[in-house]
């Protein structure tokens, strides 16, 4: 098996946003010149094509990708939040088209057991047809649309752990048992969704997994539902592919939110992934979401980067009482 694999695209940096806004050019310049200093931790690089028209539409709408295009050109915003310039529906398309050749070569042509994609604008908050919270189209959905509809993948895990949820996502596969879609998000933040009770709906009841997690949540808390809830639940659903919507806005030092995790939080939970992958036999592909400190950030997504591609095995953090506060949050919302 290949080395673990980057894949980027320089049009990802001419999706400008007004002076000011923290979804910006930087947060891939900031995260390339650390991963540079790293000797980029071993990874191949690869520059990413833009996803075909064909890939966007099993997605989203046609009028709607249409529309992205149409906006970009002009210039202007879809809400006061989600901004776009010339070059943003081309930046945009490099990045969905950055995930699904990153799930090409891992499902595919099995050149690796694990990609990174630092790609931007974020994805996670783009439903069918709307754009929300900086995001235009949603890379992760292309992507695990992608795998299910032309590489015959089954059953694909999604971990979402930016610190907001993934509302668009959800949405996309809200109806679907063939996507476990898993998060942790503060609560009581943009976009407001993601109740312990949404937990799918018709053929894929039971396929959403929401764990909302209180202001100033640290890495006890994350840690302990992501080994005591998110990881068997994704055990049971045996992936053939696993997608992180890594988002790094959950660390403490991000002013989009209140949690208190640090970069070694973020390899730790990325441990875990890469752990579960190696059990089922499933590949591993995290594709950047939030994360607008920029120290932050780039130490974040290193630490991502080198704890998916190594051998060491996570730690079991979540003490005991913190199990059996996990398992009674779930059981009581689900009437366990
Ligand atoms: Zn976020």
């Amino acid at each position: 098996m290949g080395s673990p694999l980057y894949f980027s695209h320089p049009a990802c940096l001419e999706h400008k946003t007004p002076a000011g806004h923290p979804e910006r050019p930087g947060r891939i310049t900031a995260i390339e010149r650390a991963l540079a200093q790293r000797a980029w931790l071993g990874y191949e690089l690869r520059e990413a094509p833009p996803a075909s028209r064909e890939m966007l539409v099993a997605v989203h709408s046609a009028e709607y990708v249409d529309a992205v295009r149409s906006m970009s050109r002009r210039g202007g915003a879809f809400d006061p939040e989600t901004v776009v310039s010339a070059g943003s529906y081309t930046a945009a398309a490099h990045a969905s088209g950055a995930a699904c050749a990153m799930v090409e070569a891992l499902l595919g042509t099995r050149e690796s057991q694990v990609g990174f994609c630092a790609t931007r604008p974020p994805g996670h908050h783009a439903n069918t047809d709307t754009t929300s919270g900086f995001c235009l189209f949603n890379h992760v959905a292309v992507a695990t649309r992608f795998a299910l509809d032309w590489l015959r993948s089954e059953r694909v895990f999604i971990f979402d752990w930016d610190v907001h949820h993934g509302d668009g996502t959800n949405d996309i596969f809200r109806g679907s048992d063939a996507v476990l879609y898993a998060s942790i998000h503060q609560s009581a933040i943009f976009p407001g969704t993601g109740p312990l009770a949404d937990a799918g709906a018709r053929a894929g009841a039971g396929y959403s997994l929401n764990l909302p997690v209180p202001k100033g949540s640290g890495e006890d808390a994350w840690l302990s539902l992501l080994e005591h809830v998110v990881i068997p639940a994704a055990e049971e659903f045996d992936p053939d592919l696993v997608l992180i919507s890594a988002g790094y806005d959950a660390h403490r030092d991000d002013e989009q939110a209140g949690c208190e995790l640090e970069a070694s939080s973020f390899a730790e939970m990325a441990r875990h992934i890469r752990t579960l992958g190696e059990r089922t036999g499933a590949p591993v592909g995290a594709v950047l979401e939030g994360g607008y400190a920029l120290d932050a950030l780039a130490a974040s997504v290193c630490a991502t980067m080198k704890a998916l591609a190594g051998e060491q095995a996570p730690d079991s953090v979540a003490p005991d009482f913190l199990t059996s506060r996990a398992a009674s949050y779930v059981g009581h919302h689900w009437g366990l």
